[in-house]
């Protein structure tokens, strides 16, 4: 993140961290025992996380005494995998194969996640899966309004909803009015996009499970002035929006299309507001837990996990290669630390150089990645009216971490100190840097969709340029 400072302005969305009182956080966002485990880390002689070996022991007798903290066991199993040299090479270079087999391997810390969630509704549900089977025997149509037919794969709560087609259509749009929903709507709005896309037939999710797993995900976004929910559903849907404008949803798996949906969901849940830097610069238990890398982005996904280890909240409970979507949705999660922006995109950029291949599962998790990162930093290509609020409450967000960065006497992040900031040149620099290098590249699988993507971004840089150079008085 610190490498972004001069460019990664605005719209960035800078992962923060450590809210107010670290520990209050932590106790706030898990058990006591995680905090417990914590403290040991932190505490230990080293400095450091806890040896696997110990974290091991730890798991084995939570498992052992019948524990159902999931949530615990999820952060052990991080903590165990942050002693591995570097999480970020793992996941740029494991292909999704190499990932799958190595199902124990340490070093994988979301496929043990998956593991212990996949193990916890085994055991908490003998015989769940012969019966979900067995409920999804009986198959049914429903014609939608709009012509859509579906397959009801009857389950005793599986149910179908309509998708307006009016809202459809505005929610393909890069200028959809994000400011006129409300919270539930929201939520309506995300179910619909679940619908649309074939997810809710293809994962057999009962309605219900669906709105339990994204209202718990809305529990946790916190009222921050930018990262809250809003910011979750924007993201959500522009993503959606690109599906759409560059033609996806007959080339990429369903599959991927529901791991990419539910990245952009949980992508910034329980974000305190406070970037990876602040947290580093703290070196606050949650830095020292995800060894300094990807502080947020690996509590984010924590958090995801967490929620969907409920069983009512498990939209991947009928799912049969779960580990491997889930495995997805968390190199999705990465994928938005702007830390790994080049890496991503050389790898998006050599297989489109070098021929994109949408049967390559490789190329097509390429594409991903800069489909969420695009659609986390979307705002300016959305309409000045839509997009300015977002750009007051990012520095709103911003002004709050540099003034508690004074306060704590630790480095401050010049381009969040607004003493020091000048907005408009701010945003410039990350359109130019950030926002149109990413935006150019993603549309070149389809190039008529520049004018919904690139167009804007150009009027809103000419835009910043004038306020620019009225501010300097040029
Ligand atoms: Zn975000």
């Amino acid at each position: 993140m610190s490498t972004h400072a001069k460019t990664v302005t605005s719209s960035n969305d800078v992962n923060g961290d450590v809210d107010p009182s670290l520990d209050d956080n932590l106790s706030e966002t898990s058990s006591a025992r995680e905090e417990t485990e914590l403290d040991k880390g932190a505490s230990s002689e080293s400095g450091s996380i806890k040896s696997s070996e110990e974290t091991k022991e730890t798991f084995d007798e939570e498992t052992a005494s019948g524990g159902s903290d999931l949530s615990l066991q999820e952060e052990q199993n991080e903590m165990q995998s942050n002693e591995s040299t570097d999480i970020g090479n793992e996941f740029q270079e494991q292909n999704k194969t190499e990932r799958c087999t190595q199902k124990d391997s340490e070093n994988s810390p979301f496929i043990t996640n998956t593991s212990a969630i996949e193990s916890a509704l085994t055991s908490s549900q003998p015989g769940a899966k012969q019966l979900q089977k067995d409920e999804f025997i009986k198959n049914t149509k429903t014609v939608h309004d709009n012509g859509y037919i579906e397959e009801d794969v009857t389950m005793p709560s599986v149910e179908v909803i309509n998708c307006p087609k009016g809202i459809m259509r505005d929610l393909a749009e890069p200028y959809f009015d994000v400011w006129r929903l409300d919270r539930d709507s929201m939520i309506d709005h995300i179910e619909y996009m679940y619908h649309d896309l074939g997810v809710v037939r293809a994962w057999k999710i009962p309605r219900s499970t669906l709105r339990m797993f994204l209202l718990g995900v809305r529990e946790r976004y916190q009222d921050n002035p930018y990262h809250n929910f809003k910011h979750c559903f924007c993201v959500t849907q522009m993503a959606y929006s690109i599906i759409c404008k560059l033609r996806l949803r007959n080339k990429v798996s369903v599959d991927h299309l529901g791991a990419l949906l539910t990245a952009a969901v949980c992508h910034d849940v329980d974000h305190p507001g406070l970037n990876n830097s602040y947290h580093c610069h703290a070196r606050t238990p949650l830095a020292i837990l995800y060894n300094y890398k990807s502080i947020l982005e690996q509590h984010h996904f924590a958090v995801a996990c967490r929620i969907l280890s409920n069983k009512e909240q498990n939209i991947f409970r009928n799912v049969n290669n779960r580990d491997e979507v889930l495995t997805n949705v968390g190199d999705l999660i990465l994928a938005t630390d702007l830390a790994r922006h080049k890496d991503v995109m050389e790898t998006y950029r050599c297989n489109i150089d070098t021929g994109f291949d949408f049967k390559n599962n490789s190329h097509v998790l390429s594409l991903l990645k800069i489909i969420i990162k695009c659609a986390d930093v979307s705002n300016e290509v959305r309409p000045e009216t839509v997009a300015s609020p977002w750009v007051d409450r990012l520095f709103a967000e911003y002004s709050e971490q540099s003034a508690r960065e004074k306060r704590e006497r630790l480095p401050v992040t010049t381009y969040m100190d607004p003493d020091l900031v000048n907005v408009p040149e701010s945003q410039e620099g990350f359109i130019r840097g950030i926002m149109l290098p990413m935006y150019d590249e993603l549309c070149r699988l389809a190039t008529d969709a520049r004018a919904y993507f690139i167009s804007p971004l150009h009027e809103a840089l000419l835009r910043y340029e004038i306020q620019n150079m009225r501010e300097r008085g040029v």
